[in-house]
This record gives C-alpha cells, structure tokens and sequence, in this order.
C-alpha cells in the first residue's frame, strides 16, 4: 500500500521549493529526496534552478515522490505542486510562489508575521498555510535557515520519518564540518517542532484560483527593443536586494552620527544616503540621513567601520525595512531613462 497522501496523473508526490541563492535551498532538496529514498523506499527525484548562482537571485528546487513500482520519467519544473517551501518573504513580490498550488496542498513559509497576515499577502484562500520562524532559529542556533526549513517540511509530509533526516544530517556534516552536526539536528528539531499551521477553506471555486500561469517574459520576440537592448539606463536602481539578508540589518541611530562617511566607504552598494544642509557655524555641509534599505544586503562592512555607535547590527523585524527607510534620490532618472 502506498504511503503517499496524494498523488498527480502520473503516480508523483511534488515539492516546489522557492527561494535565493544563498539560503541553501537546493541542499536541502538534496537532503528531503535522500531521505526519502533511502528512508522510506521510495522513488525520488531532486533538482534545481537558478540562473547566475549570485547570492540573492531566485532559485527553485523541486523533489518528485512516487513509489517504488514507478518510474520516474518526468524531469521537468514542477508546476502543480502539493507542497510549496518559501525561503524569504522577500520573494512574493518578485516571484508567483505560490502558482499552480494544487486543491488542498500546502504552502511553508520562513515567516516571524501571524499566519492571517500572510495568508493576505499571498492572496492564498485555499489549502493549509505553515509557518515556521525559521531565519530566528537559524540566528539562535547559528545554523542556517534550510535546516529549520526541512524540519517543518518533514512536519508537513508525515509520511517521512524525521529520523532518516536526522541520520542524513549526520551523514552531511559529520566529514567536513563535524562541530555543526548537534547545532544543524537542533535547527531540525525545532523546525519539525514550532511549525504552526492555518486552514483556509476548501471552496471548488476558490480552488479554481491556484490554477497555474505560465510565468512570460517582459520582453519576448515581437516587443523587445530592436538589437535587444535596455533603454533604461541604471536600470540597477529598480533592484531589491532586500531578499540576500539574512536575519541581520545595520540600525542607524541619527543622535550619535558624526556624519564622518566611513560607513559611506565601505558599503558595497551605495545604500547610505546623504543631504545637504547649514552646520552650527551656518556652512553648507554633507549630512548622513540614512540607510536606503531597498539596496542594503546587510554585509554588516559599515557596522565593523562605524567609529561611534551610530550603526549597529540588529535582527531584522518584519516592516522594518520598509518604514525605516531613507530613499535615495535619482533625479535625473525616469522610467524611460536619463533625462535630456
Ligand atoms: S549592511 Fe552592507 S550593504 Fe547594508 S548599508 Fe551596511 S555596508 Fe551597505
Ligand atoms: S560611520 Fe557612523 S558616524 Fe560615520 S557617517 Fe556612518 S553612521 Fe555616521
């Protein structure tokens, strides 16, 4: 008898994972399918996505399930998954993270927000939200979020048992990095252990909504610019960097700002943002402001140069960012380009 709560047409269980490079989702698919295999006896599957690999782009891993009496033939991107993983929060407003989630399926997110607020976010009104605080424990524990990720994913697909995990884990650090065995099983156990579920309701018609959409490019064949070029110069002004931090962000306390720049010196990515204004003595002089947190990938470099205590490293919260923010200003720019 199968042990798989469900199944798709062609006999696969299906994972979606989404997240950005650095937050070491595509290990922890390897690890998911590994244990699955060789856990439980099931036939498994396990592969990524990503584009240039940089710290901080969109990546996707997907596992595929089935059992053992079935092949596995279908290597394609998983488009209507049972079970979606979101790394960072950053990503809804980038990436459809929840397309194609099938009726009754699962979404976990890595989130310290309440379970209705981000059931809102994702305009999700069908299947079962999770929640798992996962970036705070891997700041507690020193680990790193994956772990507490496949903690509350092993929770979720109760058909695995936790402690193949446990003796995957073991396997995977014990070699190399054998001081984060104990820390990397306690990032598990707490993922499988504070997951917190919501039930949102299971209308035929609500369900209808999930139904998954082809993601199409901008710019294709018949609208792009003649030659492929960008007209809008500096387009790296539109990025957000928000989704490459990990837990920690520079809090800038104005009171004990010396407006020295050294901070201004050290940032890889020109987040500090300056305004021009009379000193005591009624001369023009360059002001500290801010932090423009859109560009910020929290490095922490101008907390280390920082000489008063005007910066330092705080465990990001959520919203702060968006209300903290000093917003650079690029006046010569528009959407169309630089301005003549
Ligand atoms: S944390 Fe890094 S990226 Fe952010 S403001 Fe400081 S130096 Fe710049
Ligand atoms: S390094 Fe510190 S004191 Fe100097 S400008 Fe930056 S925040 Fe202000």
């Amino acid at each position: 008898m199968s042990i798989l709560p469900q199944k798709n047409e062609l006999g696969f269980y299906e994972i979606r994972l989404e997240s950005i490079g650095g937050l070491g989702a595509n290990l922890a698919g390897k690890m998911l399918a590994e244990a699955g295999v060789t856990g439980s006896g099931l036939n498994g599957s396990n592969f990524s996505s990503y584009g240039s690999e940089k710290k901080g782009s969109p990546v996707k891993s997907f596992v595929r399930f089935c059992d053992p009496d079935v092949e596995i033939r279908d290597h394609s991107p998983i488009e209507q998954p049972h079970v979606v993983g979101v790394f960072h929060e950053a990503l809804y407003t980038t990436v459809d993270v929840i397309s194609g989630l099938r009726p009754g399926g699962t979404v976990l997110v890595n989130t310290a927000r309440e379970l209705s607020e981000v059931a809102a976010d994702l305009n999700m009104t069908q299947g079962t939200l999770a929640a798992i605080d996962a970036l705070r424990i891997s700041v507690e524990e020193k680990t790193k979020v994956n772990t507490a990720m496949l903690g509350a994913l092993f929770r979720i697909c109760s058909f695995l048992n936790p402690d193949d995990m446990r003796q995957v884990i073991r396997k995977t650090f014990e070699k190399k990095l054998p001081h984060l065995v104990e820390a990397n099983l306690r990032t598990f156990d707490r993922g499988y252990n504070e997951v917190q579920f919501l039930s949102l309701e299971n209308d035929a018609e609500l369900m209808d909504q999930a139904a998954f959409v082809r993601p199409q490019p901008i710019l294709g064949y018949e609208t792009q610019e003649r030659g492929g070029i960008l007209k809008v110069t500096a387009n790296s002004v539109l990025k957000d960097l928000s989704s490459s931090r990990q837990g920690y962000l520079p809090e800038y306390k104005q009171e004990n700002c010396i407006s020295c720049a050294a901070c201004d010196t050290v940032c890889p990515d020109f987040c500090i943002v300056w305004e021009q204004k009379p000193d005591k003595r009624d001369n023009l002089q360059m002001f500290m402001k801010g932090i423009d947190y859109q560009y910020c990938k929290g490095c922490l470099k101008c907390v280390e140069a920082c000489p008063t205590s005007a910066l330092s490293a705080m465990l990001e919260e959520p919203y702060y960012a968006q209300q903290h923010r000093v917003p650079q200003s690029f006046p010569y720019l528009t959407a169309e380009g630089v301005k003549s």
